[in-house]
């Protein structure tokens, strides 16, 4: 087996809680694997005087993979590097129930689905400024039938949606469709009656991709369309892609649908990088208890594994999970029981 690095941030607030388990648990598998922990945000600024320090980029880029804990505040360079730095447009969220998943719906048994939100572009450039700064730019809104300039004082923020960023998120989830046993279709979500440029764009790119996989059936519904069929009949999807605002969103949506954050891992990939992390953020309200459910971001390391080609363990550690729900003795508290965190992970670790 070849040897591969990662580079681990254990994360913000209750993070770290479920990362160094998680950490633990991969090197229960014996893989040839070395683990980095470089520093970021105030930790690392004491100590090399900056948030995000040339060692710890270094340690990213020599990596194979990065696992990341959720940040908050200053660590959020390193997330903005990942992203943008390693050009990690696709970001993977698999929505799967499993017995043990204690979903709000009457029959979750079957629904399986993945998200793919394009990681770098729409609404989180993060251009934003003073709605005086543009105009200078002469802009009428048709919609409002008025110019830019009779709106009052306020901010505005550029959503941008290029073609080369569509086409390549867009035939990702395509390759992930065609790759999976189950339905084989992708279904393409955004406002494109509304957005009819930007969002109208992504449909439009959706549609010209579709035509170079014959065998991926291909569907597109208006966003909020898209959001009452994703709660009254998640069984029908399969692969869905869609832009990096409404991704966010709608994943956390899909989470709730088969029992909520604890249990969304993801994983975001470029051409030749990726990072893994849970869906969920920091979840700073229950920080230092010991009951953050460590369920996403065990999944997110089998995400890991399998990018880094330890199929076989990634399987095994997959199973451990669906093992221990199914058992139903250890629970997560979010899921209706009273294991803490590290039971959990315990429970898992026993089954490997
Ligand atoms: P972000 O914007 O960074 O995604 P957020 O605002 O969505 O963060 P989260 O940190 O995801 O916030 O938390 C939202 C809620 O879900 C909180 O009440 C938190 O405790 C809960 N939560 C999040 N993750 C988990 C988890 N793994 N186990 C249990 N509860 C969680």
């Amino acid at each position: 087996m070849q040897h591969k690095k990662v580079t681990v941030f254990n994360g913000d607030d209750a993070s770290p809680e479920v990362m160094k388990p998680t950490v633990e648990l991969l090197q229960k598998l014996d893989l040839p694997i070395t683990f980095e922990f470089p520093l970021v945000g105030d930790i690392a600024e004491k100590k090399y005087g900056k948030i995000l320090p040339d060692e710890t980029i270094a340690s990213i880029d020599s990596a194979d993979a990065t696992l990341f804990g959720s940040t908050s505040g200053q660590s959020t360079a390193a997330l903005f590097y990942l992203r943008w730095g390693k050009q990690t447009y696709a970001n993977v969220r698999p929505c799967q129930w499993i017995p043990g998943y204690q979903s709000p719906m009457a029959n979750p048994e079957g629904i399986d689905f993945i998200i793919v939100r394009e990681n770098l572009e729409d609404l989180y450039l993060g251009l934003e400024g003073n709605i005086e700064d543009l105009h200078a730019l002469n802009f009428y809104s048709k919609h409002a039938r008025s110019s830019l300039t009779d709106l009052g004082p306020g901010r505005y923020a550029i959503k941008a949606i290029t073609e080369a960023g569509s086409e390549r998120v867009i035939r990702f989830a395509f390759e992930l469709a065609s790759k999976r046993a189950a339905k084989k279709k992708v279904t393409l979500t955004s406002k494109y009656n509304m957005l009819s440029q930007v969002d109208g764009l992504f449909r439009d790119i959706g549609m010209q991709v579709s035509q170079n996989y014959p065998d991926v059936e291909f569907e597109s519904f208006i966003v909020d369309d898209f959001l009452c069929r994703m709660i009254t009949n998640p069984h029908a999807l399969d692969v869905v892609v869609m832009p990096n605002l409404y991704g966010d969103i709608m994943s956390d949506g899909a989470a709730g649908l088969i029992g909520g954050l604890g249990l969304a891992p993801s994983g975001c990939y470029g051409d030749d990088y990726a990072y893994f992390e849970s869906a969920h953020g920091t979840a700073p309200d229950i920080a230092g208890q010991n009951i953050i459910n460590p369920t996403a971001t065990i999944l997110s390391a089998v995400m890991l594994l399998d990018y880094l080609g330890f199929t076989e363990q990634a399987g095994t550690l997959n199973q451990a999970v669906t093992q221990v729900y199914s058992e139903g003795k250890v629970i997560p508290v979010d899921q209706g029981g009273n294991a803490s965190t590290s039971g959990f992970c315990n429970a898992i670790a026993d089954y490997l």
